[in-house]
This record gives C-alpha cells, structure tokens and sequence, in this order.
C-alpha cells in the first residue's frame, strides 16, 4: 500500500435555504455515495434562514446519524454567508460544497476525495459537463456574465462550481482573507494551488425550486465582477479619452467648415453626443458610488454570518 497517501476525515457543508424536503434524501445519498468507499466524513447542513422545517429536520438527522453536524444563521444571509459558515466549523482535512438539492451528485465527492488522496491536487474542482435543464435567458446571462468577468479580470470560471473539494491548505488561507463581501467561487480560484478537474453532470432540482430569483442573480453578478476588478471604473477613463477626442475633431470641424455653424442636422449631432457623454458620466458616477459603497461594507466589518444554534457545541 501507498503510504504517502493523504488521508483524513472529508467536511461535508451543505448550505440550505427552504429544503426540508431535500435533506432527508441528501443525508441518505451522501451515505451511499461515501459508505461503499470506507470515507470517512462529516456533513456540516447550514440553515440559511430558512422560513420552513429546515431546521428541524436537519436536528432529527444529527439525532440519527452523529456525523450530521448543523448550523443555524440568525436568518437568510445568502449562500455565500452560509458556505463560510460552514467553511468556518470544518474539522476535516479537506472540505467540499455540495447544494442541499441533490442537483450535484454525491458520487462525484467520491471521486474527488480518491484525486485529493493521490496528493496531485490541493483541490479538485467540479467542472458541469452539462449544464441540466436551464432557461436560455438564463443561459445567455450565465454566458455573458463570465465573458465579462473573464475579459475584465482574466478569471475563467465557465461551467465552474461552488462544488468544489480543498485541502486544509486551501481552507486555512480561504479564512485568512478578510473581506467581509466573498465571493466563493472567484476566491477559491483566485488563491491559486494545484487543481484538478472532475466532470459531472448537472440534475434536475427533486424537491422545492430554485432559491435565486432573476434579481438574485443580477445582485450576484455584479458584486462578483466587483470583487474581482475594477475594470468597470477604468472604462470610465477610456470613455473620458474618447469623449475628448470627439470634442477636439468637432471643434476642428466647426472651425474649418464655417457652414457646420448654420446646419441644424449639426446641432442635434453635437446635442445627441453632448447628452450621450452626460449619460456616461452619470454612469461613470453610478459605478463609482457602488465601489465606495462595497469599501464602505468592507469597513464596517460586519461578520460575514451570525450562527444562532448549533447541533454540536463546537
Ligand atoms: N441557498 C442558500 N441561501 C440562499 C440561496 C440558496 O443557502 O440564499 C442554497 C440552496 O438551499 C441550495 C444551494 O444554495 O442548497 C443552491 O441554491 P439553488 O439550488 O436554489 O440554486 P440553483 O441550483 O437554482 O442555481
Ligand atoms: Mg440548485
């Protein structure tokens, strides 16, 4: 046998929001999926919130089985706040993400551990081989959103997941960084450390529906390009540019054909451009003030989760 073979108990975190009817049949597949392979593991559900049994029955399953390990939050902080809250309790050696929904399969943890094991890996990331049933307006957003973040901040996280298996390494610099606003998924990327790759396929939701409203997402997308760059600021110097040289060449323009003065197809010309930089610059100011409002966020240092109970007492 391989004796520099990392071994170690797997931290399970589940964030869940409204999935009482999901947990059940989560905690039962995780078992089957880990059992068969002799991992040993705990898996950390947290509550994000959640306004039905949730809670309950994530206690009647740490009741049943002593490695079903729960956290309640003080109320809904949003999946980001619930996986560092999970991320923050891991007792493993390595921790992995995995929705509450059943929609990434538990057999892929399997894998993952078995690459982390093999020590080629600090982690091992789930890569969506298909994506499972999606809407394509929800496809196109998804699409356009990482064309944006990976032309603004070189960061390609296409058919990425939370789903995503570190080492202690990985996790103790994860907690190590202290920004209060996260971003799970570009953070975890940003750290850097070698990674490798599992395919698996996406499904369907079981139990309940999506958790992320259309205005959830759009929230989401923009406080994640704005955690990773501030190339949307840096357009604002280039449109500055642009907008000078278009003063200058009509300046020229009007100097040298006398008749431009009298046109009135000129002025609304300059009118419409005039009103078109005043728009940009409103806009200019607009993301201006979002930036100043995520480094007013982060000053305020709020933590990033308030735990209300727990099944363990640490
Ligand atoms: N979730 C959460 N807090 C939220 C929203 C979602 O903990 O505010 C959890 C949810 O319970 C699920 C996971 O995050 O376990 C993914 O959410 P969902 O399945 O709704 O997202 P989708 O798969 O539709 O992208
Ligand atoms: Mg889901």
């Amino acid at each position: 046998m391989d004796t520099n073979k990392r071994t170690g108990l797997l931290s399970i975190i589940a964030p869940a929001m409204n999935e009482e009817g999901n947990l059940p049949a989560l905690v039962a597949a995780i078992a089957a999926a880990l059992d068969p392979h002799k991992i040993p593991y705990e898996l950390i559900i947290v509550d994000d919130g959640s306004s039905d049994r949730t809670w309950e029955v994530i206690c009647e399953q740490a009741k049943r089985d002593a490695r079903v390990r729960g956290l309640k939050l003080s109320r809904n902080f949003g999946k980001e706040g619930a996986m560092f809250a999970g991320l923050d309790n891991v007792r493993g050696e390595c921790a992995v993400i995995i929705d509450a929904d059943l929609q990434f399969p538990p057999e892929t943890i399997a894998e993952m551990y078995a690459v982390w094991q093999t020590g080629v890996a600090d982690i091992v990331e789930g890569k969506k081989r298909t994506r499972g049933k999606e809407s394509l307006v929800y496809k196109l957003f998804t699409k356009a959103f990482y064309g944006m973040l990976k032309g603004m901040s070189g960061i390609d996280l296409n058919n990425a997941s939370d789903f995503k298996l570190m080492d202690r390494k990985v996790l103790d610099t994860l907690a190590e960084m202290p920004e209060r606003q996260t971003f799970f998924r570009g953070m975890s990327s940003w750290v850097g450390f070698t990674t490798e790759h599992v395919l698996f396929d996406v499904r369907e939701r079981t139990e309940g529906k999506s958790k992320f409203s259309p205005k959830k997402l759009v929230k989401f997308a923009i406080s994640s390009i704005s955690a990773f760059t501030d190339a949307p600021m840096q357009l604002t110097t280039v449109f500055g540019f642009l907008s000078c040289f278009l003063a200058v060449a009509l300046g020229i323009f009007t100097i040298f054909f006398p008749f431009a003065r009298e046109s009135v197809e000129i002025l609304c010309a300059v009118l419409s451009v005039m009103v078109f930089f005043f728009g940009v610059v409103l806009i200019a100011l607009g993301i201006i003030g979002y930036y100043l409002a995520r480094i007013y966020g982060e000053l305020k240092n709020r933590p990033r989760f308030i735990i209300s109970n727990r099944t363990d007492d640490r």
